[in-house]
């Protein structure tokens, strides 16, 4: 091989080394790398790489705490959303339940809660006459009063028993007391108990009513409210019965019936009605007509006497209330 060849092979392995050029780039390392001697560096090169070495170490561990700073923020946001959402299903349970319904559907007013008692109903047909019988008198004459104080506006009326209790004649008697606490249950400022008279004579007629006798807490204001009562079915022409219209009514020892006029201020222990006895607030049991009298049924125990006596009612309920009657 002549010296030009050994130059030219020279020539070719240098020409295959594979780090002169990265010895190159570095400015401290210029003159430091001798041509054919790639793998020995300066001491100051093998302290670079220490120092670039250590520098991608620290970069790589500052990557992985980001890394673990993302996956940890990730689930403490994540695990107190699941546990909403599992905790969330038993409170969305009860959205049905009575309660929940009745606080959405709370009145943002609340109006008097009248009562209104058709006295007789089920099996307990009441008095029997030429016209209707006392349950259809009755349960005609309070819905036609229920609907008048609905279109009024400023009342709530409430039946004490249901239409089923009514007019299905298998239907159990729903007793006095339990329809005064039916009546209470709903916080009834007022109660009417609507009944039909009846007599072995069909002569006898008239209106009388029974307030909650002396002696009670609310005797007052029901003697009041049976005063408006006497007064507009005295107006329309009915003869008021005993003094003026208004009694009271006692079961003596025997279940006697005991009757005292308006007048008698004496205290009896005497149970009432059961649905003044039972009245947790002003009561009147009405005998809205003799059901065994023909003018009387006529007047105000036929279709259109139902209404006439309805509106007598919705009247005298406006004046104890010291309102003034809606005239439409
Ligand atoms: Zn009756």
């Amino acid at each position: 091989m002549s010296r030009q060849e050994s130059m030219s092979q020279a020539s070719k392995i240098q020409y295959r080394r594979p780090q002169p050029a990265q010895a190159r780039r570095s400015p401290n390392m210029a003159g430091a790398v001798r041509a054919g001697r790639d793998t020995r560096h300066s001491r100051d090169w093998y302290a670079l790489r220490r120092r670039r070495r250590r520098a991608r170490r620290l970069v790589r561990l500052g990557i992985l705490a980001a890394l673990a700073c993302v996956v940890a923020a990730v689930v403490l946001f994540l695990v107190p959303c699941v546990e909403r959402i599992f905790a969330a299903e038993p409170e969305q349970l009860p959205v049905d339940e009575p309660a929940t319904a009745k606080a959405v559907a709370a009145p943002a007013e609340q109006l008097p809660v009248v009562a209104i008692d058709p006295g007789h109903g089920g099996v307990d047909r009441g008095s029997e006459g030429p016209g209707f019988g006392e349950y259809e008198m009755t349960w005609r004459t309070a819905n036609e009063l229920a609907d008048l104080l609905e279109a009024d506006g400023r009342f709530s009326p409430y039946l004490t028993i249901t239409e089923e209790e009514s007019q299905n004649p298998d239907c159990a008697r729903i007793k006095p007391s339990e329809r005064a606490q039916r009546a209470a249950a709903q916080g009834a400022q007022l109660l009417l108990s609507i009944h039909g008279n009846s007599d072995s004579s069909t002569g006898t007629s008239g209106y009388e009513c029974y307030a909650i006798p002396p002696g009670d807490a609310n005797h007052e204001e029901s003697l009041r409210f049976a005063r408006c009562l006497t007064e507009g079915f005295g107006n329309l022409g009915q003869r008021l019965r005993g003094l003026d219209g208004v009694r009271y009514l006692y079961y003596g020892d025997d279940n006697e019936k005991l009757l005292y006029e308006s007048d008698d201020t004496t205290v009896h222990d005497d149970p009432t009605f059961g649905v003044l006895e039972y009245a947790q607030c002003p009561a009147v049991l009405s005998e809205q007509c003799f059901l065994t009298n023909s003018a009387d049924v006529d007047l105000l125990a036929d279709e259109d006497g139902c209404q006439r006596a309805a509106r007598l009612y919705y009247e005298a309920i406006c004046s104890w209330f010291n309102l003034e009657p809606d005239q439409s």
